[in-house]
């Protein structure tokens, strides 16, 4: 899923921590190659592939992030969308040639975003995309999944005292020994450091990706309304009961405003959130009532 993962432990001994190691990077390469739409391979390549043709099967694995993503779609009213991929090939275009597709390539990838067109069976464990070139991309999501399945891994090593970081998301085991938990920066707020464990805890926003056309900066964060990354230098960080839930939930939150965002995440058992903005040229922020309870001013 083009990107670095590190993994810290405390362990009772080296030959533990080589196991857990090995096991929680085994157990995640496995997700990347289901889920990489890099590999043409993977199983959602072959999904993708199989748009218009009726349900596949699909692993219970592939089939759990894809039922998150629609619970996510829902709640978000759409804002997130793994359908998005046509989209989201455009902008990684956009990107190498530092120049927008055109508003006709913008409407033809948007006729193909539709998350009510991604039909599931759980019955069955089924996927299927009805149209023909519907393109599947878990990139806003399947980080998270990868950490939680990185740090169950790591425990059925003996190992909680853990951490799985993917970059942006990460999970968290029982905190290290003596401490009140992992402490976090927070991109965008170098006030305050976060004090977690176990939970997910991840942040999205323009930061490491966007891309400078005539001036204006777009995000790799797509609004399906407009078909183009979102220029108001959005971010989000969500604490959630697992990487799964904190990775789903920034990205809208990114889309859909703060208002809404946060309203949103704050209807989820066990979330709170973080937004910042830019408007009027200054940089704004909210945060949900419960958020500030895990952090910690930075000099402590
Ligand atoms: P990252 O750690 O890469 O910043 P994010 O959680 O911010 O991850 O997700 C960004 C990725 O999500 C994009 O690179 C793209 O693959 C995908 N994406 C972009 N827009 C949307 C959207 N509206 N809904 C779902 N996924 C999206
Ligand atoms: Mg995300």
């Amino acid at each position: 899923m083009g990107t670095k993962v590190r993994v810290i432990v405390y362990a009772s001994s080296t030959e533990q921590a080589e196991r857990g190691r090995r096991a929680a990077f085994a157990v995640m390469k496995d997700v990347d190659d289901r889920m990489s739409d890099y590999k043409s391979d993977s199983e959602l390549s072959r999904l993708s592939r199989s748009a218009g043709q009726g349900p596949q099967r699909v692993s219970p694995e592939l089939f759990d992030v894809l039922q998150a993503s629609q619970r996510t779609s829902e709640l978000s009213g759409g804002a997130f969308d793994i359908t998005a991929g046509p989209l989201v090939r455009l902008w990684r275009r956009s990107r190498k040639e530092g120049k927008l597709p055109s508003p006709e390539e913008i409407a033809a990838a948007k006729m193909l975003v539709d998350y009510r067109r991604l039909v599931l069976n759980t019955h069955e464990r089924t996927a299927e995309l009805k149209t023909e070139g519907m393109l599947l991309d878990v990139g806003g999501i399947a980080k998270g999944y990868a950490c939680d399945r990185g740090l169950e891994a790591l425990r059925t090593c003996g190992i909680t005292r853990a951490l799985v970081d993917t970059g942006g998301g990460m999970a968290l085991g029982d905190p290290p020994p003596d401490k009140p938990g992992w402490r976090i920066g927070m991109l965008g707020d170098s006030s305050r450091i976060l004090v977690l464990s176990n939970c997910g805890v991840s942040t999205s926003g323009d930061v490491e990706q966007f891309v400078e056309i005539d001036g204006k900066r777009y995000s790799h964060i797509i609004d399906p309304v407009t078909g183009l990354g979102l220029t108001n230098r959005a971010m989000a960080t969500v604490i959630a009961p697992d990487g799964l839930t904190s990775d789903a939930l920034d990205t809208p939150i990114c889309i859909m405003g703060a208002e809404r965002g946060l309203k949103m995440a704050s209807s989820q058992n066990g979330v709170e959130a973080w937004t910042q903005w830019v408007e009027g040229g200054r940089r704004k922020h909210v945060e949900t009532p419960g958020f500030d309870r895990y952090a910690v001013p930075a000099e402590d």
